[in-house]
Order: C-alpha cells, then sequence, then structure tokens
C-alpha cells in the first residue's frame, strides 16, 4: 500500500455484512469494518440485520468525491458513513469484486487478472446461503458480477440494461423475497473508459448512479419498516484520466485504489 492509500480494504466487506447478519465465515478473512460494526452496536443494540442490500456501481474513485462532491449529495444524506476505502492489486473489476465477496487477497482467491471464471472461494453469499438465506444478484450480462458469482442456489437476475437491473431490484425490494441483494451498475465505468473520467456524459453517468442508489434506500425505507437493514454503496476501484480523452484503471496509483463506501443501517420501525 501507497502511503496515500486508505487504511480499510474492500475486503472488509464481506465480513462486514456477515457479521451484521449473524453469519461467520468459515475461512480466515479481511476482519469486518470496524465504524460499520460500532454504528450496528449503536443502532441495532445487539440485534442481528435481517437484510442486506450491496450496490456495486462501478469505478467511483475517491477523488471523483473529493473533486465533484455536490454529485454525492444524496448518497451522503441517505447514508450513516461516507469512508475511503483502498482497493486490490490489480485493481480490475474482476478481482476486485471477487475480493469484496470473498474478503481476501486476490492470491487466495485466484482471480489475479482480467478474467471471469466462477469464484470456488467462499463468498459472502455462500455463508448466507448456508444459514438459510436466500440470496440474488441483479446485473448486466457480460460483466464480472454476473459471472464469478455463478453456479450457486440463488437467484440470478442478469439483464442487458442497466435501466432493467435497477427496475428489477426495485421489484425485488418490494416483493421482499430475498435476505441479500447485490445489484451492480457499469454505466460509469464503461462511460469513463469511452469518453474520459470527467467528460459530460461520465459524470452524468455517476450522478445516475447517486441518484439510483438513493432511490433505493428511499425504497427499502418505505417496503422494509419492519426489518433491520444494511446498505451499502460499493464500489470496486477508481479511475484515471488517459491520453485522448478516455479512462482506465488497473494500475497501483492513488486514484486507482482508492474509492468511497456509504454506509447505512436502518432500524425496524
Ligand atoms: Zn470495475
Amino acid at each position: 500500500m501507497s502511503e496515500l492509500d486508505s487504511s480499510i480494504r474492500i475486503t472488509s466487506v464481506c465480513a462486514t455484512a456477515a457479521t451484521l447478519a449473524g453469519v461467520t465465515p468459515s475461512t480466515e478473512v479481511e476482519p469486518a469494518n470496524a465504524l460499520v460494526t460500532a454504528l450496528a452496536a449503536k443502532k441495532l443494540h445487539g440485534e442481528k440485520t435481517d437484510r442486506t442490500v450491496i450496490y456495486n456501481p462501478d469505478a467511483v474513485a475517491l477523488w471523483l468525491y473529493q473533486k465533484y462532491t455536490d454529485i454525492f449529495t444524496d448518497a451522503a444524506l441517505s447514508s450513516d458513513l461516507a469512508l475511503p476505502l483502498c482497493s486490490v492489486m490489480p485493481s480490475v473489476t474482476p478481482v476486485c469484486f471477487a475480493s469484496m465477496y470473498t474478503g481476501v487477497m486476490p492470491a487466495v482467491h485466484g482471480i489475479q487478472k482480467y478474467e471471469k471464471p466462477v469464484l470456488k472461494t467462499e463468498t459472502l453469499f455462500d455463508l448466507f446461503l448456508a444459514a438459510g438465506k436466500r440470496v440474488a444478484i441483479v446485473s448486466t450480462a457480460g460483466d464480472s458480477i454476473s459471472k464469478i458469482f455463478l453456479e450457486r442456489e440463488m437467484e440470478y437476475y442478469i439483464y442487458p440494461t442497466v435501466d432493467e437491473v435497477n427496475c428489477k431490484a426495485m421489484e425485488l425490494i418490494e416483493e421482499d423475497r430475498f435476505d441479500l441483494i447485490a445489484i451492480y451498475n457499469g454505466n460509469y465505468d464503461g462511460t469513463m473508459h469511452k469518453c474520459g473520467t470527467e467528460s459530460p456524459a461520465a459524470l452524468a453517468a455517476l450522478q445516475q448512479n447517486v441518484d439510483f442508489y438513493a432511490a433505493l434506500v428511499e425504497k427499502i425505507r418505505q417496503c422494509w419498516k419492519n426489518h433491520r437493514v444494511f446498505y451499502g454503496f460499493c464500489p470496486d476501484h477508481g479511475c484515471h484520466e488517459i491520453d485522448a480523452e478516455c479512462g482506465s484503471h488497473g494500475l497501483d496509483m492513488p486514484e486507482d485504489m482508492n474509492v468511497i463506501h456509504f454506509y447505512g443501517i436502518k432500524e425496524a420501525e
């Protein structure tokens, strides 16, 4: 880690969500995020969460939050905590989401470059399933999250477009059929690769990610009044501008390694 890297790793997400829900990883993983467990202690008074929703917008760098703070207003207002986290190397999508959902470094889970094999390592999804909980992934076709977590006894809602993904995610909250839902949006990443990290099109995609997250939290509050919910806005890696006005990531540099995560805990009413 460089001296500019955030002190909390994205690998902490797995144990954080598991611990809050009363599920224990069977292997050695990065410990839960201490700020989130402190928040849970304060809000839940020893009770466990019974719903978990993790929103994964791709490539939302910490520097975007620092430079375009206004864009994130509704994400901040919908959450209890905004925290800088550090990604893993190489900072590319399948490697990072594998680390986020297994709680271990790439050398341990085995995805160490841009490839999308089905992960055999224990994931947060497996932990929930083993505890008898119901799990769903809502994501776009061909993307990492739609591929590396396949072959499990859970529901996969895979669609061609981000709009369909987000529409389905809202529907699933309303139906209340799952204990853990992971939702992937790759529209900021896709746009910044083509048009540049700070292009109007990319910043519009970023705003869409924030708007969807805020709407998702609002939906959770409306539909899940009696549930104790842990939710988060959890990107995989950051990004940086390269030549020809296009964006990239994958390097061991602060722009690619530092991401912004938002977390919230909703008490039962
Ligand atoms: Zn990514």
